[in-house]
């Protein structure tokens, strides 16, 4: 079994709905995405499981329609970590190889706190 992963970078602002504390007040991340594919057989010709440039391509994408952004007024989704972690499963899941298989998306708000999605 191989596994690939690729990251990503952006900058969002958020709130946290139904919270109280100081995240229900809007602030910023700078927001890491991770993306793990797992496979068991690489291309014979070139010993690569999945392109990480077009794995990037998908992912930057989307990453565009939210860099910068205020995350609740763009997705439908509430701005958690966690929740984060599945959207971008959800939403790549159709961008993975079928050879392959997207295992887990990981969603770090900062050096110390990640979030990832396990299906
Ligand atoms: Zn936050």
């Amino acid at each position: 079994m191989y596994e690939v992963m690729v990251e990503r970078h952006f900058a969002a602002a958020h709130f946290l709905e139904n919270y109280v504390g100081p995240c229900a007040n809007m602030h910023g991340h700078n927001y890491r995405i991770q993306l793990f594919v797992q496979g068991d057989s690489l291309n014979k010709d070139n010993g690569i499981l999945v392109d990480f440039k077009d794995l990037k391509a998908h992912l930057d994408k989307f990453i565009d329609t939210i860099d910068h952004k205020v995350l609740n007024e763009v997705l439908d989704i509430h701005t958690t970590a966690e929740c984060l972690a599945k959207y971008f499963f959800d939403i790549m899941t159709p961008h993975i190889p079928t050879h392959t298989k997207l295992t887990k998306t990981t969603l770090w708000e900062s050096d110390t706190c990640s979030a990832s999605y396990i299906p």
